[in-house]
């Protein structure tokens, strides 16, 4: 199987500006932000999407959330943010490696787009 986008920024093989990286995630700036600060948070690990995890992913997945919220107070999202996950094709997910959005510095909106 070919590589991800995301799998190839985290053995960098292709350039990314990198917040937050560990034995298991890598947190880096979105190419295309959404907001002030748009950083995507994603596993080493190649998994497709958050419907395709499965229960050996249980302590991935809720380290990747903790480390989510640290990178937010790490670069200064004290007044809140929101993390983003994207499933699917009508979840709007683009990339088919698992990743979180965290994005702030703005008021967000609701419901989302
Ligand atoms: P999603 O639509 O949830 O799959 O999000 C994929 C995100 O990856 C989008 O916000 C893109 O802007 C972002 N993205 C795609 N390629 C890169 C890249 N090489 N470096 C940083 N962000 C990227």
């Amino acid at each position: 199987m070919n590589k991800t986008i995301f799998e190839r920024i985290a053995a960098k093989e292709i350039p990314a500006n990198l917040v937050y990286e560990d034995e298991h995630v890598v947190a880096f700036r979105d190419l295309h932000p959404q907001a002030p600060t748009h950083i995507l948070i994603v596993p080493r690990k190649p998994i497709p999407r958050i419907a395709e995890a499965t229960p050996a992913d249980h302590a991935l997945i809720g380290h990747l959330l903790l480390k989510a919220a640290e990178v937010a107070k790490q670069v200064g999202l004290t007044n809140g943010y929101r993390l983003v996950i994207n499933n699917g094709r009508d979840g709007g997910e683009s990339v088919p490696h698992f990743h979180c959005h965290i994005l702030g510095g703005r008021p967000m909106t609701w419901p989302p787009g």
